[in-house]
């Protein structure tokens, strides 16, 4: 157990590419559909390449989909990443996960979980099943469609949550691998954070993979 972690009472997940491996296929499949959906609005790009092309540019300054969306000027832009994200049909493409299973099962005994996922709640419910994981293990699920209007990224998400939890900001950790949809509106709102990848320093701890947790809360 780590000590930075003593009063932590609930820990949180982001879904995405922290409960499961960032997939090279699964990323293809999600920026096609995007690029599909930029180009529809933008037909002057003239094809698929281009539209890619503008969005990977645009996306390594902005560092979230639904946010590039909205800096190219199209219209619901979480409405399109979520449409996106079921159109890519990345399900199939996720693999079971025992080790993490027996781990999250482990961690259960000793601190409430909650999951909280810009991801709508029928593909989320589908891809923690494919993963092996019981929903049930979490005491609280919040989907991207849980709160009409909340987002992850200006922290309202979290926010929400905090309401309804019993316990105080700071005895909640939640664990992601986006700075800026999970670190930094966690940490705005209280919480303490784990970052999932490379060393960052806005994060309270850094993990390069999700297996390590077991030795920080056990
Ligand atoms: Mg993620």
């Amino acid at each position: 157990m780590n000590i930075l972690f003593k009063k932590i009472k609930a820990i949180g997940f982001d879904l995405d590419e922290t409960l499961y491996a960032p997939n090279e296929e699964i990323n293809e499949r999600i920026r096609n559909e995007i690029a599909k959906r930029i180009l529809q609005n933008k037909p002057d790009l003239g094809n698929i390449k281009n539209a890619r092309n503008l969005y990977e540019t645009n996306y390594k300054k902005w560092k979230s989909g639904s946010l590039t969306l909205k800096k190219l000027k199209l219209e619901n832009p979480e409405q399109i990443m979520h449409e996106c994200l079921s159109n890519a049909n990345v399900i199939n493409l996720i693999k079971e996960d025992p080790i993490l299973t027996i781990i999250l099962n482990k961690i259960k005994e000793k601190y409430e979980l909650f999951l909280l996922t810009g991801s709508p709640s029928e593909t989320s419910m589908e891809k923690i099943k494919k993963i092996g994981i019981n929903i049930n293990i979490f005491n609280n699920l919040i989907f991207g469609n849980t709160f009409p209007e909340a987002k992850k990224i200006d922290s309202t998400m979290f926010q929400n949550f905090l309401k309804t939890s019993k316990y105080k900001p700071d005895e909640h950790v939640y664990i992601g691998d986006n700075l800026k949809t999970d670190i930094l509106p966690a940490k705005s709102q209280g919480m303490k954070t784990i970052y999932l990848g490379n060393e960052i320093q806005e994060a309270d701890y850094c993990i390069k993979d999700i297996y390590e947790i077991e030795k920080l809360f056990l």
